[in-house]
Parts: C-alpha cells; structure tokens; sequence
C-alpha cells in the first residue's frame, strides 16, 4: 500500500511533490473524455522518471508477437493502444534557466483532480538555481463537449525577481510506447507546419495507416490583459513549436492558454484531416477557455446527476467511489460501437488497451445502470460486428459449422493474446459475451436486441460450446476438458465448474432466444435460421442431450461445487496461512508452486454463484462463498467485488465491507504497488457493483427491480441512482429508512426486501430499513 493522497469528497489531492509517486500520480490522475485520454504528466519538461501516455480511442497498432515457444493458433501481433503524439508540452525557462521539478526546489506542490468538474489542477513555487522564484498554476481539461479538443491555462507568476520568461508551446510526435516489442517507433510523420500562432503535426502509423492531426494555437494574458510577442517558428521532422518571451516584472503573472485538437482517421476523412483540425482549434481558440470549461463543467455535472453515488459518514469511500465513477465515464462514453474498454482504459500501456470480458462481465452492469440504453446496447454490437472474426478464430482452433469463440484479448475482433493456456482455454469469456445480452435484456426489456443482432451472436457461442464440450464413456456424462477458468492460478484443467455452468446456461438461454424471436417476428426468425444454415432440430438436440447429462463437479462430503475435476486432491491451504510478505504470489513463487497449489487468484465458482444465483438457495450460496473466501488471494483486481456482493447476500457486512474498500481503494491508496502502469479501470466498474448490488441488493427479478438493502456500520446513509426500463429512481439508504424516488418515467412497482410496492410518477416512498 502507499497512502500519501488526501482524503476528500470530491478531489484527488496530492501534496508535496514525492517524485517516487509521480508515475503513480501520473495514472492516478489521467484524463480522458471517451474520444481520447492523458495521464497526468507534467507540461513543463521533466527529466526524472515519467511515463509519457497520450492516447486516442480507437488508434492502435499491431505489434509483431513477441513468444519464446510459437504455438499454431498464435496471433501474428499483439494489438496495442499507441502513444500518441505529445500536444500538452510547454517548455517554460525564467530567465533562460529551464523549469524543471526534477532541477529545482519545489515547494507549496498540490495536484488535484477535481472529479466534479474534469479538471486536472496543479501549483507550485519554484525556485530556480539562479535563485529566482516562481508560482505555477496550470490546468487542464479534455473536453467532454467537444471531445477533439483539450485545453491548458499555464501560469507563471514572477515571486522575487524582474526579467525574462519564455513559453515554448509544441507537439512532439517522436514519442514511443514503453512497451514496444522490438523497440520500434510506430509513428511516421506525413506533414508539419509551424506559424506564428498556429502549429501542427499529421502522422500515421506505421502499420493499418491510421492518420491523427494535432493542430495547437495559443495566446498569452499578462495580469489578465492580451500581450504579444514574436513568436520563434520551429518546425523539426517530428516537431512543432512557438517560442514566445515576455519581459515581467516581479509580481507579473503570465498566463499561457494551450488550444489543442487532437482528431484521427477514425472520424475523419484522411485528405481532410489537417483541414480539419486547424478548424477545430481555431473554433475552440474563438470560444475561449473560460466558455469550453463552463460547458465541460456543465457536461460533467449531468453526467454526476445520474451516476454519483452519495455515502455519508465515509470520506474515503466517497472519494473511492466517485474515483471509481469518473475513470469510468471518462474512459467509455457509449457513442461509437467500434469502442471498447480497455482494462486500464487511457492510464496506461498495460493490456495493450485491447477489449477484454472485463467489458461485459463487469463494465456492463454499470453502464445499464447509469447511461441511457444505447451506451450498453453499443458495446454489445462491438461484438456483434465482429462475430465473423470470432467464427474465423474458432476455425483456426480446429472448430466448424459456424462455431464462435470471441478472443481473449482483442481490437478489432482478431485474437491478440499468446499464452496457450489463456488464447486456448480461458474460453470461459465467450459466456460473458453471451450473458451480456441476457443482461442488456433483462434490464432495458428491448427484447428487439435479439432478432436484430443478439441471436446471430447466440447461435455462434452455443455452437463452439457444443463442439467443444465432448463424452466421457467413463463418466458417461458431458465433460470439458483442458480450460483455465477465471481463476488463471490453474490452467489446463478438466470441467471447471463455472466454464460447465455458463456453457450450458447458453445453450440454455440461445433455445429461449429461438422461441421469443420465432413468436415475435417469425420472418426474421427464417431469415436468421436460413442465413446461419441452423439445424434446428438436430443443433438443440445436441444441446438439450448435453444439458441434461452435463458433468458438474461436487464434493459429495459437503455439497461444495468443485472449481474443477480433482480440486479436493490439493493440499487444503488458506490465504491466511501466507506469509503476506510473499504476496502477490505470481510475483514470488514459480508458475508451477502456483498451479499446484490450491490458491484461487480471483472468484471462479463464486463468480458463477454470483451470476446465477437464482439457481442456488442460500445454504448453497453460504457453503460455497465459505469455502473459497478463505482460498482466494484476490490478485485480480476483478475479483473482491464479486465477494462483496456475496458477502452482503448472505449478510456478513463487515467482510463486504472490507472488500469494498479493497477494490473500490486499490488504486488510490495503490494496494498492490502496481498503480504506476496505469488504473484498474474495468474493476471499477465491479466496485460500483458492490455498492449497488451488494449493499444495495439490486437485482432484477422477472422484468422488476428488486432492493435488499444493508448499509456498513460506519455509514450514516447512501444513495444512488438506477435508470430501470424508462425509470430513474434515487435510491436512499440509512439504517432506518430506504426512500426512492420515481424521478423519470411512469408508475412503478418495485420489490423492497421481498415486498411490492408501487411508486407513482414523479412520487416517492419511504419505508423502514
Ligand atoms: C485477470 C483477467 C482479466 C485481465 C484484464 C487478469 O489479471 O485474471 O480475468 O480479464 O486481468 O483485466
């Protein structure tokens, strides 16, 4: 762990500049407005240890595999998110001595993150070798109204000293990602031009030829009124820059307003893209900085208005959870299906940026909660959009007749990782993919999502399952051999209890799909079984065959489900038997300790409990959260959410609680000393689970919204915000009272701890806890 932030409501604040925490800072405090994102380096040059990361949704490059043992099956690249061209630079010297925090003596340092605005803020006093002593105010925001544009106010104040100050304003596109394969530079430049007052870079990559044009203009207050100065035009092969010097006089302040665009290939025509982007920084220059922050501000507020979470009596449970909030609304705004989640979103290089089942087993339910229905049903047509490459990665693993296995890690629907036991087993994700849509269903009633996309997709996923899933003369049962579950501590195992489960569940859930879309719209239902070339009788005999005779395993002596065939054959070892100066464990034992031993790196059966606990009375629940609890390690960050949630099912507040702050506090108080790479961004969304539908017990229950609400000892109350089938409802919570409000939509009637109760339009309820 490492706690230097302050606790607050509504800031992220650090203070004192610590420059062992600042790569961590830099993650912390990223920026991003769904069309682009920044970690939160600094402006001004900064030579000690940084990791630079600017990056545009949707721009990636394809970098050549790198494996000690080639497997056939393996992906040819990996796809990584870029780091993109770098437009926030501004060089600052005072008196000719160049600012540098890593060069001089840095004092009153704070950064702040102001999640109700979007707004990065950082000041210092500086001073100088030459003695000479400056304040630094700088601020900067992504607009999320104009998602092309990002905006700086840099000041400096002249505390002791009359003389010179310079600003040198640039883009630089010689950057590089940390994590390039072969060391390679992926950008190559296509044009440059720098002016007085305008500059800018074109590039492309060097693979799949996307193209991003970053135009920059600027202007200059001192004391608040518009000076000039002769610019310095440098233009370099893979750089662009103003240089602008202004004499002050001690007290002066000097404000320099950096405008940017940043507009790529993905959302431009490449012959216009240039044009383009000096029109969009030169709209955003003649709007002014004062006009895009109030807009942005308002934005950011609307999107609070539905997706805050209220906890009073907790500041750092608020702060983590409004964290939580914002890195998800900033990372993923629903717009453009051709997006995804990355799992560390814009905050880093790690997991390459690449979609994950983090996606729909995680980020989903937040986003059906707290976004109108088209953000979710977007992500939901991602995949849809690339079934086809699921069905071509399925063919290359030997499978047939339309089978679908969506890859572990992807861009643009080709398969990207290379660890047999993940590429090849953790198949287990394409269920999420498939369990995604049964969600986005259940909760927004759009039924319609079937016939129009989701069955095609359905179909896809139930065939690969019932290919995959063989006979055992020697059971004379179903099986699934060789697959590595969530829990990626064990690999190659036979009949993973959850992988069975979801499987089956899909087959299950594709044959309800078949009979809703043959009532409801028969046309479309030929149409999709003629265009699958479906087998109806033969394929769902197969699949009921398998349902019936399936393979689960059990401990017979308790009645726990078994992570896999052979799990009891371990040593039984708790978490608490570990030495936790040995933890993570991936980081101190060998692979093969790890796989022998019993310990589970993050919920594997619990997640299937957690998933379809409607099918387990609460004896079952207990038992089986009782026995893997102690055996989880919780080294995915994806993993203490889903044991919140149980934990609050089955009441034990207090360990729910425990690990809600785990997860809803791993990056900021940086638990697992990892925060430097970047944030866990999809396991955010896990956090708000926990809240939501662990404290909270939200659930849907045949087509209704359903509460079983807890609150932990050390809060006085919560509140958060559903929107449920064209309601939104403020949910309140305190150890006496569970209030809603029905703010949008008609009437209603939702379950309170099992009893029905209808709430009018625009009324409330308010009942006893
Ligand atoms: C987890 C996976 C997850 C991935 C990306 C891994 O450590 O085990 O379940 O998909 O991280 O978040």
């Amino acid at each position: 762990m490492n706690e230097y932030l302050k606790h607050d409501e509504w800031c992220i604040i650090e203070e004192g500049f610590t420059p062992e925490n600042h790569r961590s800072s830099e993650s912390i405090f990223s920026l991003g407005n769904g069309n682009m994102g920044q970690r939160a380096m600094f402006e001004e040059q900064y030579s000690g240890e940084t990791l630079q990361g600017t990056y545009i949704a949707g721009v990636y490059y394809p970098d050549k595999t790198r494996v000690g043992w080639w497997k056939n099956g393996y992906p040819e690249y990996f796809a990584k998110v870029l780091n993109a061209p770098n437009w926030i630079g501004i060089d600052v010297k005072i008196n000719g001595e160049m600012l540098d925090l890593a060069k001089c003596e840095v004092s009153e340092f704070i950064r702040t993150l102001n999640m109700k605005e979007g707004v990065l803020e950082r000041s210092f006093v500086a001073t100088m070798s030459n003695g000479n002593k400056v304040k630094i105010e700088a601020k900067r925001f992504l607009s999320i109204v104009t998602s092309e544009v990002g905006v700086i106010r840099y000041s400096v104040t002249a505390l002791n000293f009359d003389g010179k100050i310079s600003f040198n304003s640039y883009i630089d596109a010689d950057v590089k990602n940390e994590d390039s394969n072969y060391d390679e530079k992926f950008w190559d430049i296509l044009n440059t031009k720098s002016m007085t007052g305008e500059a800018y870079i074109t590039a492309r990559t060097k693979k799949l030829d996307f193209h991003v044009c970053m135009n920059m203009r600027y202007k200059v207050l001192k004391n608040g009124q518009d000076v000039t100065a002769t610019a310095d035009i440098i233009e370099k092969e893979k750089y662009v820059a103003n240089t602008v010097e202004f004499s002050v006089e001690q007290g002066d302040e000097l404000s320099f307003y950096k405008y940017v665009s940043v507009l790529s290939s993905l959302n431009h025509n490449k012959t216009e893209i240039s044009g383009n982007a000096a029109k969009v920084s030169a709209a955003a220059f003649e709007k002014g900085y004062g006009a895009l922050l109030e807009e942005h501000v308002a934005a950011w507020a609307e999107k609070w208005t539905i997706s805050d979470i209220v906890i009073e009596g907790d500041v750092a449970a608020q702060q983590a959870i409004r964290f939580n909030i914002f890195q998800l609304n900033q990372t993923y705004t629903g717009e453009d299906e051709r997006l995804n989640i990355g799992p560390k979103g814009f905050t880093g290089e790690k997991y390459g940026g690449s979609t994950y089942w983090d996606t729909e087993a995680y980020c989903v339910p937040f986003y059906l909660s707290t976004s109108r229905p088209e953000v979710t049903r977007n992500l939901l047509i991602y995949r849809h959009k690339q079934l086809q490459k699921a069905i071509e990665n399925a063919e290359k693993l030997g499978f047939t007749n339309g089978a679908a296995l969506y890859p572990m890690v992807t861009m643009n629907g080709e398969e990207c990782h290379n660890e047999w036991e993940i590429t090849f087993e953790e198949i287990h994700r394409n269920g999420a993919i498939a369990f995604a849509i049964y969600n986005y269903i259940r909760h927004t009633d759009d039924k319609a999502y079937l016939a129009e996309y989701g069955l095609d997709v359905l179909v896809g996923i139930s065939r690969f399952w019932s290919q995959r899933i063989t006979y055992s003369e020697a059971k004379k049962k179903y099986v699934m051999l060789g697959v590595t579950g969530p829990n990626e501590y064990e690999n190659n195992v036979n009949n993973n209890w959850y992988t069975n489960t979801i499987a089956c569940w899909c087959m299950s859930y594709t044959q309800e799909a078949f009979k809703h879309v043959k009532e409801s719209n028969p046309a479309r239902y030929e149409e999709i079984i003629k265009n699958l070339n479906f087998d109806f009788e033969t394929e769902t005999a197969r699949w009921n065959d398998i349902l019936e005779n399936m393979h689960f395993p059990v401990d017979e002596e308790t009645g726990v489900f078994m992570q896999q065939d052979g799990f009891m054959d371990k040593e039984q070892l708790m978490a608490s038997d570990l030495d936790p100066q040995f933890r993570p464990i991936n980081q101190f034992w060998s692979w093969d300790r790890i796989l022998r031993s019993c310990f589970i790196k993050q919920a594997d059966v619990l997640q299937g409990v957690y998933l379809f606990e409607e099918n387990y009375d609460m004896e079952t629940i207990k038992k089986n959260y009782n026995f893997y609890e102690p055996r989880t390690l919780h080294e995915s960050s994806l993993s203490p959410c889903i044991h919140s949630i149980l934990a609050s099912k089955i009441g034990d507040i207090d360990s729910a609680y425990e690990m809600y702050l785990r997860t809803s506090r791993l990056d900021l108080d940086d638990y697992n000393r990892e925060a430097h790479e970047g944030l866990h961004i999809t396991s955010m969304a896990g956090t708000w689970m926990s809240i939501v539908e662990g404290f909270g017990g939200m659930r849907v229950v045949n087509g209704q919204l359903s509460l079983k609400p807890l609150i932990p000892e050390k809060w006085q109350s919560y509140s958060f915000k559903v929107l449920f089938r064209g309601n939104l409802l403020n949910i309140y919570v305190s150890a006496e009272e569970v209030g809603v409000i029905n703010e949008e939509g008609d009437d209603i009637s939702i379950f309170i701890k099992d009893d029905e109760y209808k709430i009018e339009k625009s009324s409330s309820l308010v009942i006893e806890n």
